[in-house]
């Protein structure tokens, strides 16, 4: 298996089929503003940083490189390359003045890195790591995202686990300090290093990826960021791109579209039908109680009211009288909601909720039907 790197991870965390699409089928996503705006950015600042000795280059030489270096790929027009360009140039401009005051050489700049994870291997580019006063290092990684990272946001980036996981193997010091820097604002939003319970939870999911890979499961998993790139490809958009050839009389001469239609009206009917009666049955049984009536007459129906019981058992009666005669365990059985609630009670031992999670598998499987209004969301 080829070294998995953190985006292809994240893409299978996020859809499994996007992820064979494009790093097994090799479909070419398009090119996309942001990705160009990005690499464009982290191009100047590892130019910035990675010099041999300080100082670093001139504000000048490094607005020059990046008029050198632009990317023009993914953006929609002229005018919306040219905003994000000066928009660009007052984000690297604030960059220089804040980096100069401070310089210093990192450690490493844009390095790529090579580890393995029990037979599983990982690269990535680690954007910039610096060594503190203490002696340990900290990890910088650049960022074009339009929000400011919160320390949940922190918290929960496994990019940042992955490259601590690496900078450790590199050069075998502790890493104190995990920081996304978010160019936009030229702000570094950062926090402390992960435990060894995270870092063992990260190497736990990166074996749980490569072996669904390895597996073959390619599930689509819909988001809210779907359609992909490569909607004709993918089970849930692919009859909407292109509409299956003698896709008519699939049932009883109805095409798949009036299928869809005729299916969303019965169900509205039924629910109006429902509610219909409902509203008859309440009717009735306030007129029944009312009149202290057990039967009602129609031309050619009656119904008939009752009330009826509905019994169980006391939990801790039935227990008293069944455990001393050795039954109560005839009455247990496995409760799956409680169970549900067990696998997310931080108070149960970690590595006890991580086995009862790798227990889960499908037990049946049904086929069920969602409705979506089209046309409110267009
Ligand atoms: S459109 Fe389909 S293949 Fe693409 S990300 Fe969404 S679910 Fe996955």
């Amino acid at each position: 298996m080829r070294p998995l790197s953190y985006t292809q991870i994240s893409l299978y965390q996020s859809c499994p089929l996007c992820y064979k699409l494009q790093y097994i089928d090799g479909l070419k996503p398009r090119d996309k503003w942001y990705f160009s705006f990005g690499s464009t950015l982290h191009l100047c600042a590892q130019y910035f940083f990675k010099v041999r000795v300080p100082p670093p280059p001139s504000l000048e030489e490094l607005l020059l490189f990046y008029e050198r270096n632009w990317i023009s790929e993914g953006y929609e027009s002229a005018e919306e390359e040219a905003k994000y360009k000066t928009y660009g140039r007052e984000m690297l401009s604030k960059f220089w003045g804040i980096h100069r005051a401070d310089f210093r050489i990192p450690v490493a700049v844009e390095r790529i890195f090579y580890i393995d994870i029990e037979g599983v291997k990982l690269r990535g580019y680690l954007d910039r790591v610096d060594k503190l006063d203490s002696g340990g290092l900290s990890i910088v990684d650049y960022k074009t995202n339009q929000e400011l990272f919160t320390q949940d946001d922190l918290a929960k980036n496994l990019q940042l686990t992955l490259y601590q996981l690496a900078a450790e193997q590199t050069w075998h010091l502790p890493v104190e300090r995990l920081t996304l820097y978010h160019l936009r604002s030229n702000t570094p939003c950062s926090c402390a290093a992960r435990d060894e319970t995270r870092l063992d939870e990260a190497r736990h999911l990166v074996l749980e990826v490569a072996k669904n890979i390895a597996d073959g499961k390619f599930p689509a998993i819909e988001s809210q960021y779907c359609p992909c790139d490569f909607p004709e490809h993918c089970p849930y958009y692919r009859q909407k791109i292109a509409p299956l050839e003698e896709e008519t009389d699939i049932l009883r001469g109805m095409a798949v579209d009036e299928a869809v239609e005729h299916y969303v009206s019965l169900q509205g009917q039924i629910k109006e039908l429902e509610s219909q009666l409902e509203e008859i049955k309440q009717v009735i049984i306030d007129f029944c109680q009312a009149e202290g009536l057990n039967r009602v007459y129609g031309r050619e129906h009656a119904i008939t009211y009752r009330l009826v019981d509905k019994t169980g058992f006391s939990e801790g009666e039935v227990r008293a009288l069944l455990e001393p005669e050795g039954l109560w365990h005839r009455v247990l059985s496995l409760d799956q909601s409680q169970l549900k609630q067990l696998i997310t009670d931080e108070a149960v031992a970690k590595d006890i909720r991580h086995k009862l999670e790798a227990l889960r598998q499908v037990i049946s499987s049904s086929p069920r039907l969602w409705v979506r209004r089209l046309i409110e969301e267009e």
